[in-house]
């Protein structure tokens, strides 16, 4: 095929710029059409990794560099579904590839979830990194207790901006909001609440370090909650329970640490689920059942023993994972919040709908690290060559075919010479406090930056 295939990505973050990586070094001619919703690009990792794990936004380099690719182009501001039709895009490329994250969270079903003071993980990782949609959120930090729901690496997260000195933090690209925020902040005690037990706990054990050792910080747990069953202990000795087993040396040595009171305190809660937030107006507490583990090694599920207990807390964090969101004119699996597929291709019962692909969180669901997409992005890229070197190629415009429709929209689409102007406006704004950048929080900010 001598003519190029005209690609088109939604989504900017990592899997979406893998997905282009992929596709520029296959060695087949390409054109890439990037759209985002927001004027900046890079998903999570501008808006989801901590502010200070700045090490792990290293990967923006990467994604710059194929950004500069001349087959690259970049239309942020846009979004697919209302100002581009799905079915518009399909027919200008010859692959559309879905690569939106997971946009939302995963709810508990519990009364008094939607309480004041009861806040999603993505709510509050939104808000301390400066994304618009949650800069006008906040969180009321003058409480003392938290709670958070759920341990895997965001509770961490949303652990250690809670405790790590707000001095540590004045470095990093943190939201100036969020600083000011913080830098109140009266949180002594944060609750980190499993529903299953400390082998079962989801934490890298870098995270998981990291925050028993925070300056200021002592952890806690209660030693009798260490105790494991035989069929824990068979599922700690396994070789590919490594990173549970090193977590689990952690959890040993926090539950020697004696609380001092001129410090902040973590503790670590297992086997326990929510089965109430309580509180008359705002949250007052959490309603707790203990549980029991039941079922084989790796598969062992939390079941409730009907033993309940209460925690005063003033403010609930639920980080129990997110969840893609369905897209108008695509089929979606509602249990598993992904775009059904195989492979990437995107369709029900094994039929796919052909021209539409998926990758990352919306095709596998929200798990690994931002380097887990490259090989997922990969298979995608795979199977869209695959299908073209199967098909008779038919003719496909790309951009040619939405120009009208994009220049018909009544508002500034951002090119690549833009988000530049941005980028550059935001690190200066950043150098004028020592931070590596100061991002624009609201849309207008970022357009206003625009040549
Ligand atoms: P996660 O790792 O899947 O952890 C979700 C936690 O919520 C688990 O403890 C889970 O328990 C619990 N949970 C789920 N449903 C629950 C319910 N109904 N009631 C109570 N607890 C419930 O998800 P995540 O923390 O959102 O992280 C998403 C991905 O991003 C992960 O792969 C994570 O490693 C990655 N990430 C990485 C970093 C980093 O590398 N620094 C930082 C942030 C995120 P069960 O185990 O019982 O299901």
């Amino acid at each position: 095929m001598s003519s190029p295939i005209h690609v088109a990505i939604v989504g900017s973050g990592p899997s979406g710029f893998y997905a282009a990586d992929t596709l520029l070094k296959s060695g087949q001619p390409v054109l890439i059409d990037m759209f985002e919703r927001l004027p900046t690009p890079f998903g999570l990792v501008r808006s989801g990794v901590a502010p200070d794990h700045q090490k792990l936004k290293q990967s923006i380099q990467v994604f710059e560099q194929i950004a500069g690719s001349p087959a690259f182009n970049f239309f942020g501001n846009v979004t697919i579904g209302e100002d581009i039709k799905v079915e518009e895009l399909r027919q200008a490329y010859h692959a559309v590839i879905f690569a939106c994250g997971a946009q939302t969270d995963r709810r508990i079903g519990i009364s008094g979830e939607d309480l004041s003071g009861s806040h999603t993980a993505t709510e509050f990782v939104g808000w301390y990194n400066g994304h618009p949609d949650y800069r006008d959120r906040s969180f009321d930090l003058q409480q003392e207790v938290v709670a958070i729901i759920g341990q895997g690496n965001v509770a961490v997260d949303v652990c250690r901006i809670l405790t790590r000195p707000v001095d540590e933090l004045r470095s990093s690209d943190i939201a100036e909001h969020a600083l000011e925020a913080l830098s109140q902040s009266r949180v002594r005690e944060v609750h980190v609440i499993g529903r299953r037990g400390p082998a079962q706990a989801k934490f890298t054990t870098k995270e998981l370090r990291e925050l028993a050792s925070l300056t200021g910080v002592t952890a806690t747990i209660e030693p009798a909650q260490l105790r494991l069953s035989p069929v824990c202990e068979t599922e700690l000795a396994h070789p590919t329970a490594s990173n549970a087993k090193k977590n689990f040396d952690v959890f040993g040595s926090i539950a020697a640490n004696v609380p001092a009171s001129d410090k902040r305190r973590i503790h670590f809660e297992f086997l326990a689920s929510p089965i109430e937030i309580r509180g008359k107006d705002r949250v007052e507490g959490l309603t707790l059942i203990r549980n029991r583990l039941s079922g084989e090694a790796f598969s062992q599920q939390a079941v409730a023993t009907g033993d309940p207990f209460e925690l005063s807390c003033g403010l609930v964090f639920r980080s129990i994972g997110y969840r893609g969101e369905p897209i108008a004119g695509l089929p979606f699996d509602a249990v598993k919040g992904v775009l059904p597929n195989q492979r990437g291709r995107v369709g029900q019962d094994g039929a796919p709908l052909g021209g539409i692909y998926v990758t990352g969180w919306l095709k596998r669901g929200p798990s690994g690290i931002i380097g887990t997409n490259r090989a997922d992005s990969i298979e995608t890229v795979e199977s869209i060559l695959e299908d073209l070197g199967k098909a008779t190629v038919w003719e496909a415009l790309g951009m040619a075919a939405i120009e009208t429709t994009i220049s018909g929209l009544r508002k500034k689409v951002v090119g690549l010479s833009d988000w530049r102007a941005i980028d550059a406006a935001e690190i200066e704004r950043g150098a004028a406090r020592g931070k590596p950048r100061e991002k624009f929080t609201r849309i207008e900010e970022m357009l206003s930056c625009c040549p």
